[in-house]
């Protein structure tokens, strides 16, 4: 059969915004499509649920315009699937016309610096993922460290500044577990550095995103006048960008004011590029910057000056990468899949318009273009894998197998005790149910097996993998 004769049949690995926004660009472009979203943990929505802080009520509102997107007939939610895992690419292929990956980017870019290894030295995705309650990790976190180094200036590090400066309690009317919360009151930090290696001009993070720092009574931002210095180059960018003029200003007015006595310092230095962690026994003992020269680049002074920082432990938010994906292609360089507009590309060597692309494979999100940008920017990503994808239709290796029933029976063959849509709700009613006892709007389910049992409606001792005779 061909695909003109019937439906077209689409997978989407991941059910973060990106693979979201892309089942909606897809539905637009053809109502009749049928699209099978797939996602690797038991419940949907990707960085929203854990990567977005939890005292960022207002991105995570933007869950509730996903929601409708899940609402639509084309779309069926397969939860608690690992592609490669539990279905390989070829299984896929043999179901669907055409496969869409939106895997995103949820681990640490790796930072070649001595002493990254020691105890102490954490990657910013990891503790992001505890204090968000994601599954897979462990269920406590060291917050032993009296003083801290956060290393990079952009959204996530002050994410990771602001969680560890505020007391636990400011978190209280925020949908945080158990025992993020019972972590965070044993936190003993009084004081976190954060550490950008250029000017303030050269910032990562965005306006409103510092600005929030200072709304905690239990912070007090402390910022060196002395790093308020810019060259040409860094004057020219803050002409251009009103977003770097709102940045630098912010960081001007708070470099000229007194600290007003908050429990908790949050320092943001400049020009301090981190050259080693330093250890003793194995674990963090202190952090080592060099100064950085003034013209916003990675060059130094002509004389070398080092500084050593009294911290006992250290979160690299530098940013994050993207995981390959079994049987496609993957730049380690870049952490990307290669592609164009969308299209993976087979054959990195041939030059465009000779450049072979794997037939039916797609990429959008954070896996088709780098870890950057906020999360309505991968609605451009899927508009654009979209109009690729239909200016293909005609030409994809149609499903030898395209019954939506097909993968069912696979995943009842291999045991998978996969969750779906009617299950998310399930899991929501029940998170809000655990939230209105403490008059909180939610209190997030951490264990998987509670989170897949509540989905299937089963008991948890009945929601692992099943093992099928044969
Ligand atoms: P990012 O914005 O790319 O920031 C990474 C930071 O790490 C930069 O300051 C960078 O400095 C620094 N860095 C990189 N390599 C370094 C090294 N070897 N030594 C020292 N510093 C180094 O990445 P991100 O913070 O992970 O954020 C990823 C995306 O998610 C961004 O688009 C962000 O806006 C978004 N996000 C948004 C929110 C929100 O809206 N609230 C929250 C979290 C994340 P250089 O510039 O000098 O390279």
């Amino acid at each position: 059969m061909s695909a003109s004769n019937r439906s077209l049949r689409v997978a989407i690995v991941g059910a973060g915004p990106a693979g979201i926004y892309a089942a909606d660009a897809l539905i637009k472009s053809d109502p009749d499509v049928s699209i099978d979203l797939f996602e690797r943990l038991p419940a949907p929505f990707g960085l929203l649920r854990y990567g977005v802080a939890p005292d960022h009520p207002r991105i995570k509102a933007i869950v509730a315009s996903l929601h409708k997107l899940l609402d639509k007939p084309q779309v069926r939610l397969l939860g608690n699937v690992d592609i490669g895992v539990d279905l390989t690419l070829d299984e896929l292929r043999r179901c669907f016309d055409a496969v869409i990956f939106a895997t995103g980017a949820s681990t640490d870019r790796a930072l070649a610096l001595p002493g990254a290894d020691l105890e102490g030295s954490y990657g910013a995705a990891d503790f992001v993922s505890w204090y968000d309650g994601h599954p897979d990790v462990s269920r406590s976190w060291p917050l032993t460290a009296s003083k801290v180094a956060v290393l990079g200036v952009g959204n996530v590090a002050l994410d990771v500044a602001r969680i560890l400066s505020k007391n636990a309690d400011e978190l209280l009317d925020t949908e945080i577990p158990p025992n993020v919360y019972d972590g965070l009151k044993a936190n003993r930090a009084v004081e976190v550095h954060v550490f950008g290696r250029r000017g303030p001009a050269h910032a990562k993070f965005t306006p409103l995103e510092l600005r929030e720092l200072d709304h905690s009574p239990s912070i007090d931002v402390v910022v060196d006048p002395r790093d308020m210095v810019y060259d040409e180059e860094s004057l020219a960018l803050r002409k251009t960008s009103k977003q770097v003029d709102l940045i630098c200003n912010t960081l001007e007015d708070w470099s000229a004011r007194e600290p007003a006595g908050r429990a908790h310092k949050l320092f943001l230095h400049f020009f301090e590029s981190p050259v080693e962690i330093l250890g003793f026994d194995g674990r963090v003992v202190g952090l080592r910057t060099e100064r950085t020269s003034a013209n916003g680049t990675e060059s130094r002074c002509g004389e070398r000056v080092f500084a050593d920082w009294d911290v006992q432990a250290v979160y690299r938010a530098i940013g994050y990468r993207s995981q390959p994906v079994a049987g496609l292609p993957f730049d380690d360089s870049s952490g990307v899949i290669p592609n164009e507009a969308g299209r993976v590309i087979a054959d990195p060597v041939g030059e465009a318009p000779n450049r072979r692309y794997a037939p039916g494979l797609y990429v959008t999100g954070w896996i088709k273009r780098g870890p950057v940008g906020l999360i309505g920017h991968t609605k451009g990503d899927a508009a654009e894998t979209i109009a690729a994808l239909m200016a293909d239709a005609g030409d994809l290796p149609a499903a030898q197998d395209p019954r939506p029933d097909a993968v069912l029976e696979l995943l009842a063959d291999k045991g998978v005790p996969f969750t779906d849509w009617p299950g998310w709700y399930r899991l929501d009613a029940y998170e809000r149910d655990l939230g209105a006892v403490e008059g909180r709007e939610r209190v997030k389910v951490v264990e998987r097996d509670v989170m897949v049992a509540v989905g299937r409606a089963c008991e948890p001792a009945d929601a692992g993998r099943v093992t099928i005779e044969s």
